[in-house]
């Protein structure tokens, strides 16, 4: 299959679009789409989405930007200067004053950026002891633009090997000089968007160098939702399984981390048949998505998707909190309601399914857990512990905040039976030394 990709300046091009949207409908999609990233491609729409009822179809929208999610005053603003056909730096001027306003880089992400013989990377990020995250230069975007995503900052294109080859010699340094890394995770964007022979490059380096201590390449990827012929008809498809079968060879866990939103990205041929490619090769497939409003929010969706997963021999791995920000005022879910649809999906599944964790929060002192709500002596409580924390101390013990069923996030809960959480001296100052 030819890869077609549509952007806010070509959707209205897709004959689907053109069939099934009214001039309203279309407008909107043009006043979010400059705000917030869209980028949708011909498997998507020709695959995945149920053009009978595109509004209401989950897939629809995850990838084209819905009205609701700009608050009304923002989209009023877009709106009007569309209409006067204002001029585009106008037009970008205003957008990015929006976009300022949704946190853009949340999680305190500035904070993780490695450091070696004076060296800065950038493109990476070390923040728990085993794993270390690489955003591969030419990985920072994807086959087609979740919505609900806000890492627009780093969707830029670049195909450049010198560029490659010098950001993993001083990668390849920093892990050499930690020996507690085990895990390298190849993120984005996607990286699966990548060329074979620009991957290959990266890994090559890896392999080249064999750190002892280095034992699990991790590969996050949407590739297997939004372009399985990544792995099947693909120019360079068989060489990337072939690059997957090496590392695999020479002794390492090699864990793609599959992004899937819903079941319906799991039934298509070419899904099955890219991922029994990939696990041909020896890799191990994990799944992972991000509990989302107007999405994915019954437990049946997500029972029936770890269900699915299991018989497809991937491990339901991660459910994810959606961050706070962008749009999270029209696709967050509260803690208390995401744990009852996790809980009512968790206890309708085999054990086998339950390999899951969450739903978790990627907060700036860790991956915290909404582990469920309690009572203890008479006061409701929410129950939380970390299952990655910036000191592994942290991981694994429980801790109690106040009932809110409205909060979204951690700094909207209170401590319950103490001033504070346990954590928040030490990483006080673990966040002051790093500045
Ligand atoms: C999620 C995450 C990891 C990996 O955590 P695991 O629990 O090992 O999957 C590593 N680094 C960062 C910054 C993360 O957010
Ligand atoms: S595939 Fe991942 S990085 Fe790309 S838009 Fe979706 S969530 Fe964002």
């Amino acid at each position: 299959m030819k890869y077609r990709t549509y952007t806010v300046k070509t959707f209205r091009q897709i004959p689907q679009v053109q069939k099934h949207l009214t001039e309203e409908q279309k407008f909107d999609i043009e006043v979010v789409a400059q705000v917030f990233p869209f980028k949708v491609n011909n498997y998507v729409i020709d695959k995945l989405i149920n053009w009978e009822d595109p509004l209401n179809d989950p897939i629809f929208r995850l990838t084209f930007p819905q009205k609701e999610m700009l608050k009304p005053e923002h989209y009023e603003k877009i709106a009007k200067l569309l209409k006067e056909n204002a001029p585009q730096e106008v037009i970008r001027e205003e957008a990015n004053k929006i976009r300022m306003e949704l946190n853009p880089h949340p999680a305190g992400q500035k904070y993780n950026v490695p450091e070696i013989e004076g060296m800065k990377l950038p493109g990476a990020q070390h923040k728990y002891k085993e794993t270390i995250l690489f955003f591969p230069k030419q990985g920072q975007t994807c086959h087609a633009y979740c919505s609900f995503c806000f890492r627009w900052p780093q969707f830029v294109g670049m195909e450049d090997l010198k560029f490659a080859m010098k950001e993993i010699d001083i990668l390849i340094k920093y892990i050499k000089a930690h020996p507690e890394i085990t895990d390298l995770l190849f993120t984005g964007g996607d990286p699966m968007i990548m060329k074979t022979k620009i991957f290959k490059q990266y890994i090559d380096a890896i392999l080249e160098a064999d750190i002892p201590h280095l034992r699990t390449i991790r590969i996050g990827s949407k590739a297997l939702a939004f372009w399985p012929y990544r792995f099947t008809e693909d120019d360079d498809a068989q060489e990337m399984l072939d690059l997957f079968k090496k590392i695999v060879d020479k002794g390492y866990h090699l864990a793609f981390m599959a992004h899937f939103n819903h079941y319906k990205e799991l039934e298509t041929e070419e899904v099955k048949e890219a991922v029994n490619k990939i696990l041909e090769t020896g890799a191990v497939i994990r799944t992972q998505s991000p509990i989302l409003r107007h999405i994915n929010d019954s437990a049946e969706v997500w029972a029936k998707m770890w269900q699915k997963q299991v018989e497809m021999r991937m491990i339901p791995y991660y459910m994810f909190m959606a961050r706070d920000t962008g749009a999270q005022h029209y696709f967050g879910v509260p803690l208390v309601r995401a744990w009852e649809i996790f809980r009512d999906a968790y206890r309708n599944v085999s054990g086998l399914a339950r390999t899951v964790k969450g739903p978790s929060m990627s907060a700036t002192p860790g991956k915290i857990r909404m582990l469920g709500v309690a009572e203890i002596n008479g006061e409701k409580v929410m129950v939380l512990d970390f299952l990655q924390g910036r000191n592994d101390e942290w991981v694994g013990k429980p801790f109690f905040a106040k009932y809110n069923p409205e909060a979204m996030w951690i700094d909207e809960l209170e401590p319950a039976f103490s001033d504070e959480f346990f954590y928040e001296k030490e990483l006080e100052e673990m966040l002051a030394q790093k500045v």
